[in-house]
């Protein structure tokens, strides 16, 4: 169990061998002891190159998604079992770029973080509404529905998750959810855990959609917001250590 807060960069569909090795070349130059958790999640293809580079750091590794299948004949799957090997300490589900792409369905959300954690992985349980699921009224309503699929496929077990709550509107957009309504909906999916587990305090929810230098302080200074899920700015070393240092005033 931790209180620390976890700050984990999402890097999408970006990234090189050369690159990599620059921005964590820049990121471990920089960090020094972080006053929270910190993982990195770049593409699939450069877990093993990003094992070699974090191997003794303050840099946990991650992964953008994992198989719902625990192995055999899924071409282009990757199971939670070959990336625990690869060292993954987290791997992120349910994110709504793949909701939206890749047909995720909640149900599938849910195995993959099941097949995580049998594996000794932590999973990064993404829910969101849309811009026109918030218009309409409907954010707690979706964000409930996401999660509770996961929590009625591994039951006490969501004490072992992580949550981050990424409003659709928000990610890439440069449009962030202010302070309090992010709080608002952390609070509403803390009361779901707390229904589920005694151990609820412990799970992290972290807040994503274009969380930055500037808003992480007061964001992170929320109750019920333990941490972040950064994509663009993960991608820039200052932009990302400047968010690290955010956790610092907390
Ligand atoms: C994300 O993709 O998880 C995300 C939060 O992206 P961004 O920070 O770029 O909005």
């Amino acid at each position: 169990m931790s209180n620390r807060k976890l700050i984990v960069g999402n890097w999408k569909m970006n990234g090189s061998l050369a690159g990599n090795a620059a921005l964590i070349g820049d990121l471990l130059a920089g960090i020094g002891q972080p006053a929270c958790d910190v993982a990195v999640c770049p593409p699939a293809v450069y877990l093993a190159q990003l094992q070699a580079l974090l191997a003794g750091s303050a840099i946990a590794l991650g992964a953008q998604n994992v198989s719902m299948h625990e192995g055999g004949a899924y071409t282009g799957d990757v199971s939670a079992a070959m990336l625990r090997e690869l060292g993954v300490r987290y791997a992120i589900v349910g994110h709504s770029e793949r909701r939206q792409y890749q047909a995720e369905s909640d149900v599938h959300v849910a195995l993959k973080a099941k097949l995580a954690l049998a594996a000794g992985i932590t999973p990064i349980v993404c829910v969101g509404e849309t811009a026109q699921e918030r218009q309409a009224g409907l954010t707690d309503f979706i964000v409930k529905r996401q999660l509770s699929a996961v929590i009625h496929l591994v039951g006490p077990c969501v004490s072992e998750i992580v949550v981050a709550y990424e409003p659709v509107w928000a990610i890439g957009t440069g449009q962030t959810a202010t302070p309090e309504q992010a709080q608002a909906v952390h609070a509403v999916l803390r009361a779901q855990i707390r229904a589920a587990t005694e151990h609820a305090a412990r799970v992290r929810i972290l807040y994503g959609g274009s969380m930055n230098a500037d808003n992480a302080v007061q964001l992170l200074a929320q109750p019920d917001i333990n941490g972040g899920l950064i994509g663009g700015a993960s991608l820039k070393a200052p932009d990302f250590l400047k968010i690290l240092a955010a956790c610092a005033s907390q």
